[in-house]
């Protein structure tokens, strides 16, 4: 068994995911690399942090460089420099949220123009595979149909029949060795419809379960809903990956609600925006109540950033447009959320999630609520 649960508080639970590439101690973030990168930063730099498990990109590595250059040398852990363990997603969250550039959705699979040079470009299960073996990567995704939440019960529905379709023809397609292999559910919000694809994966037999079609529209609300009825139908004995949430709350909500993995860009991208995540919520570096700001980032932070540099000199890269403005901001937005998720792991061993999830939003609260604009 690739998983085992170590620890449990309410509906959460602290785990360990086993990989041909070294372990995971679950709930775990995963740094995205769409493009062998998380930007800005070296494999090194990303360990450092605490980073565990990284996230790379089917649909861009396919077109840029191609999974194939990337399998001629030596697959994706040795072009991009990193040992440990890489999860790559399926390329069809890519697709459908591209939505302008979709031709075609059938059983066979999708059609769409490359965003790289408009050419037509198909993605089946079976490419899915390949591509994903090409990569070889630890944890393939499974190609699923990802509708916006604002779509028709009709158009739920449809995804929901054509993602179990799918799945289990790559469970029979080739893999990498040792590669894992995740189903993903759809469904929206709808319970009924999430139980029927959470129910038709479980059959087929995955190494871990994904919820995706969640945080694409829909209300916060709505979304923890979702989760809370879902994670009870899913194996409890398999990883549960909820795709897409990286901000302190959204982390901590699935985390209650019985989630182990996630991922999001939203650390590294709000980095490269000049915005760093803190203890006193957001901070906009660019805003001139920096400017002569002798503090770190964030006084409780011991990313490398937080050690050595003042607010006011970061602000002060970041409006020169300095490259190292933006590294130190990833460095520190990514310890900031490794280091939410490493506390929430501990405090589920120690049975006291919930006292952890209230004071974590008590003081982000108490930022959000004291934030100057
Ligand atoms: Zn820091």
């Amino acid at each position: 068994m690739s998983f085992t649960v170590t620890a449990t508080d309410g509906e959460a639970r602290a785990g360990i995911l086993r990989t041909a590439h070294g372990d995971v101690p679950t709930p775990a973030f995963m740094p995205v690399g769409t493009k062998a990168t998380v930007k800005t930063l070296d494999p090194d730099e990303l360990r450092a942090l605490g980073g565990r498990i990284v996230l790379g990109n089917t649909y861009h590595l396919h077109f840029r460089p191609g999974d194939e250059v990337i399998a001629e040398l030596g697959g994706l852990h040795r072009f991009m420099g990193w040992d440990g363990p890489i999860l790559t997603d399926s390329g069809g969250f890519q697709v459908f949220s591209l939505r302008d550039t979709i031709l075609a959705v059938d059983d066979e699979g999708v059609t769409f123009r490359s965003v790289y040079d408009g050419a037509s470009a198909a993605f089946t299960p079976e490419i899915a595979a390949r591509i994903q073996a090409n990569l070889g990567s630890d944890v393939a995704m499974c190609l699923d149909v990802c509708p916006p939440a604002a779509s028709t019960p009709e158009e739920h529905e449809r995804a929901v029949r054509l993602t179990t379709a799918w799945a289990a023809r790559q469970l029979a397609a080739p893999r990498a060795p040792g590669q894992l292999l995740f189903g993903i559910a759809q469904g929206g919000t709808d319970p009924e419809l999430r139980r029927r694809s959470i129910e038709e994966l479980g059959a087929l037999g995955f190494d871990g379960h994904a919820l995706g079609g969640l945080a694409v529209g829909e209300s916060r609300e709505e979304m923890f809903d979702a989760v809370a009825s879902a994670t009870p139908l899913l194996a409890a004995d398999r990883p549960r990956y909820f795709m897409g949430i990286g901000d302190p709350e959204g982390i901590l909500g699935v985390i209650e609600r019985g989630i182990d993995m996630f991922d999001c860009v939203l650390p590294t991208r709000t980095a490269r925006t000049g915005s760093a995540l803190t203890w006193e919520g957001r901070l906009n570096l660019r805003n001139a109540r920096f400017a002569r700001d002798p503090r770190p980032l964030d006084e409780d932070c011991a990313c490398p950033a937080c050690r050595r540099f003042s607010r006011a000199y970061v602000r002060h890269l970041v409006n020169q447009e300095e490259i190292l403005g933006l590294r130190l901001l990833t460095l520190h937005n990514l310890r900031f959320v490794l280091e939410l998720t490493a506390g929430a792991r501990a405090a589920i061993e120690q049975g006291r999630l919930a006292s952890y999830v209230a004071e974590a939003l008590a003081r982000l609260g108490d930022a959000a609520r004291t934030e100057t604009p």
